[in-house]
């Protein structure tokens, strides 16, 4: 093992690929934080054989003319910062990496659709495997379509990986579902193989939306939590008709938690329809998600989880949400006490709807 040799600039990059694009539902994830920071009223996900066969996001947002398309989809450029600074300021955005679009084409057939607001061109750019094979003017509306075809084929052995269509559409689901909930003034929808699986209105509040989302029978049970404080900027509609500060909650890292929770009785067997947003931003926090869980006590069948969708205040510097790109794991610095203040502010809703038997002392 002497021969030590320079990779190539190709192969390079299909391993920094990997780093982003790990499945379809990565696929997803990006193109449709893409369309959100783009300002869209209205976004369309379909996908065939679980997106293994294609993945197609479209956007009525701000679009891009042909010079910002050819530079979006080049190694580490945004539009949304520009220097360290504007990352330390805080980003308003949910991407900001610049690598989302890089990566994707790198280890697909990529097709960007693309017209600005306003403008009277629109422009088609294609990737294939990391190299701009075409680029022209476009009929097409206003917005964005990006359409990910044939997703590693020049990479046999992630392709190889991929799970069978219902298991990777299963985490397409959750990952549109998820950004659904926590934007319902943005009207989002999902189809699988021709079939539509949801459409919000774009109008609703956080309950119409789990309505389009879960169904009737889950949004009727679902029940308010809303403890510390309500910030001024809200994207959930269902709040701002609220109280601006809630019930109380134990003192600790978060300012406020907000959302709708189920009925005991409203469960499933997985804990996929456990959702926590903090500032807004949607990630896996299996803090929150044990401390939902444990404020039901013993009103939860064994091995049933609720539905929830929660929504973390946290003050900037006390939550690190760059931990990882595509894991979306979030790290509090005190969770012990992230955890305690879950717990009570859902167990304090359960409570208020009679909907808790006996409670364990508090401490
Ligand atoms: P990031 O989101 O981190 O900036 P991306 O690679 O995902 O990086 O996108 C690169 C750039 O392409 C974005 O900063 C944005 O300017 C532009 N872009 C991507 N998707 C869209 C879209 N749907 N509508 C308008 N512009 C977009
Ligand atoms: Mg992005």
């Amino acid at each position: 093992m002497t021969d030590i040799q320079q990779l190539d600039e190709r192969t390079v990059e299909r391993i920094a690929a990997g780093e982003v694009v790990e499945r379809p539902a990565s696929v997803v994830k990006e193109l449709v934080e893409n369309a959100i920071d783009a300002d869209a009223d209205r976004v369309e996900v379909t996908v065939e054989a679980g997106g293994t066969e294609g993945v197609r996001v479209s956007d009525d947002g701000v679009g891009m003319d042909r010079e910002s398309v050819q530079r979006a989809v080049e190694q580490h450029t945004t539009s949304k910062i520009s220097d360290i600074a504007d990352l330390e300021g805080g980003v308003g955005t949910l991407g900001f990496r610049g690598e989302a679009l890089h990566a994707i084409g790198a280890v697909s057939r990529l097709t960007i659709t693309t017209r600005p607001r306003g403008g009277d061109v629109g422009t088609e750019l294609v990737v294939e495997g990391g190299e701009v094979t075409d680029v022209g003017p476009a009929g097409c509306p206003e917005g964005t379509t990006v359409a990910v075809d044939d997703l590693f084929y020049n990479v046999p052995a992630r392709r190889k990986y991929l799970k069978q269509a219902s298991t990777e559409f299963a985490h397409v689901n959750t990952v549109v579902t998820s950004y659904a909930l926590a934007n319902p003034d943005v009207a989002v929808s999902l189809s699988h193989d021709g079939r539509e699986t949801f459409a919000t209105t774009g109008q609703g509040t956080l309950r119409e939306t789990v309505l389009s989302v879960y169904g009737r029978e889950v949004a009727e049970s679902m029940i308010a939590v809303h403890a510390g404080a309500s910030p001024a900027d809200r994207r959930s509609g269902e709040r701002s008709d609220a109280r601006s500060d809630g019930e109380d909650l134990p003192d600790g890292p978060l300012d406020g938690v907000h959302g709708l929770v189920s009925h005991p009785e409203i469960t499933r067997a997985g804990r996929e329809y456990l959702s926590t947003y903090v500032n807004g931003r949607y990630v896996r926090a299996k803090t929150a998600h044990d401390a939902a869980i444990d404020a039901y006590g013993t009103q939860l069948a064994p091995d049933r989880y609720p539905f929830a969708v929660l929504f973390l205040d946290v003050p900037a510097g006390d939550v690190d949400v760059n931990v990882h790109p595509r894991k979306m794991e979030v790290r509090f610095a005190d969770d012990e006490g992230v955890r305690e203040q879950v717990r009570t502010a859902v167990e304090d809703a359960l409570l208020r709807e009679g909907l808790l038997r006996s409670t364990a002392p508090r401490g």
